[in-house]
């Protein structure tokens, strides 16, 4: 098989790209390869330096038609009229095994008409961290952009200190962000808008090809789809860092991994980025914030909606968001159906997690081998608290009690949603600096530990731990 590309985007027209090749690295490395996605995509048969030419922007594939996508966004919370790729290049999209049209978009791929003051370029901390967040994610069953590859060369870049260059190969369904319509919308635009729409509904949401509204049911569609992401996020405890509706994908997947971070101990006030001083994006703002966007989408497609549609478009947001967010949490207690009580459940338990700073990873997963009357002690590490969980726990009991699930089926499902292994902040860093040294072994053990998450990999334990006092709190900025 070889790559199959299919320029859709491309056949939009001028206004809504730029057509650019990638400007390669010299003297180009490969970092890390996603194999598992070689074969899907027509790669198999690559050798290893085509691979590497391809990956590090050296060979444009026959048929591609690379190009810079032109989007605006909302970032904290104010309007940036011109974005788009800055530093990324769509190299083009190509029919998988299963006939999907894939984007494979090299982020780091040199400068663009729109790379404003920036070098085009991307760290590769920051390529690091994207590929393992992005397979993570994926692993654990959060929708998600997804990593092929990663590739360095001899070119150093200025951030907050001098870093490695780097690319990231990324495949996605999509890379069209709420910022895209916004940009068509706020320049007055409006036949782009309707195409943009219409390509968007052709593409990824066929089903509404048909129906009378289109436009609106497409609002409908993105806003659930959004709900949906983000309450996987609330349920895995991801928080993504810099919502901006530039960073919202159209599909509802988890995009543009910057100074994103799991949280450890249960904190629902923490933020993991630390150029975020008013905490817009803390992990207790997502579920709001993901409002916002969905209401900033709302006003951007307002030429082509019927009035009132807002209410309409919050409404479905807020009831998907609730309603997986409340499947996942009552699965994540290995509860079967749902009981009217249940919500106060987890949400008490919450409050004791947060209390005690207890790590929300792994409590799950040890009362994920919680027996009914054995006792909850052997669950906790410090017995100074026990006091305090223990009315929690004869609710839980009795709550079992009546569930309809049997132990060994209840500990099964929960095991396979409550995940032993998560990205740690600190796990990240080890790997990204031994990389940065030239040993890309750590970057390739802990990707082979987060492929499979909710597996004992009793051999990795390491991998499973309470996050030690040096990790905790490493600062992560927008910087990448
Ligand atoms: P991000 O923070 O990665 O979501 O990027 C926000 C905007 O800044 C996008 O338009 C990017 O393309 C642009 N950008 C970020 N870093 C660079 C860079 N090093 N060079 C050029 N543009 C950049
Ligand atoms: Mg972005």
């Amino acid at each position: 098989m070889t790559l199959k590309f299919e320029n859709r985007y491309a056949k939009l027209g001028e206004r809504f790209s730029f057509a650019i090749d990638a400007d390669p690295l010299s003297n180009p490395k490969a970092v890390i390869i996603n194999v598992a996605l070689l074969k899907p995509l027509g790669l198999d048969n690559y050798t290893q330096d085509d691979l590497l030419a391809l990956f590090s922007g050296h060979q444009t594939p026959k048929d591609a038609s690379p190009l810079a996508m032109v989007y605006a966004g909302h970032q904290f919370g104010g309007y940036s009229p011109q974005l788009g790729d800055g530093r990324g290049v769509l190299i083009g999209q190509v029919r998988d095994s299963e006939n999907k049209l894939v984007d494979l978009h090299l982020k780091g791929a040199g400068k663009t008409p729109f790379s404003r003051m920036g070098d085009g370029r991307a760290v590769l901390r920051s390529c690091i961290r994207e590929f393992l967040a992005s397979e993570a994610l994926f692993h654990l069953g959060i929708p998600t952009t997804r990593a092929l590859a990663i590739t360095t060369g001899d070119e150093q870049v200025r951030r907050e200190t001098i870093e490695n260059a780097a690319m990231l190969m990324r495949a996605s369904d999509s890379h069209i962000r709420f910022g895209s319509f916004e940009y068509f919308s706020y320049t007055d635009q409006h036949t782009e808008l309707k195409q943009l729409c219409d390509y968007t509904i052709e593409t990824h949401f066929p089903k509404l090809k048909n129906s009378d509204k289109p436009y609106d049911e497409l609002l409908l569609a993105v806003s659930e789809k959004t709900g949906n992401l983000i309450a996987h996020w609330q349920a895995f405890g991801f928080a993504h860092g810099v919502m901006n509706t530039d960073n919202m994908s159209i599909i509802g997947q988890t995009f543009d991994y910057g100074p994103y971070g799991f949280m450890e101990n249960y904190d629902p006030y923490y933020i993991c980025n630390h150029s975020d001083d008013q905490g817009r994006y803390a992990f207790n703002r997502q579920q709001e914030m993901g409002r916002w966007n969905c209401q900033a989408l709302s006003q951007a497609l307002a030429p082509l909606t019927t009035p009132g549609l807002l209410e309409k478009a919050l409404n479905c947001y807020e009831e998907t968001f609730l309603s997986f967010y409340h499947g996942l949490m009552t699965k994540k207690l290995g509860l079967s159906n749902s009981n009217p009580e249940d919500k106060a459940l987890y949400e008490d338990l919450l409050d004791l997690l947060e209390g005690y700073s207890i790590d929300y990873t792994i409590f799950f997963r040890s009362l994920s081998r919680y027996y009914v009357g054995k006792g909850f002690r052997t669950l906790l590490d410090n017995q100074n608290y026990a006091a305090s969980f223990a009315p929690w726990f004869e609710r839980y009991n009795r709550r079992l009690q009546i569930d309809m699930l049997s132990e060994t089926d209840r500990h099964e499902q929960m095991c396979a949603i409550n995940p032993k292994f998560i990205l740690r902040n600190y796990l990240a860093q080890k790997a990204i600096q031994t990389s940065e040294d030239g040993d890309h072994s750590e970057l390739h053990r802990l990707y082979d530990v987060l492929k499979d998450p909710y597996g004992e990999q009793i051999d990795q334990e390491q991998y499973a731990q309470e996050t030690p006092d040096w990790g905790r709190n490493l600062q992560v900025s927008c910087s990448s």
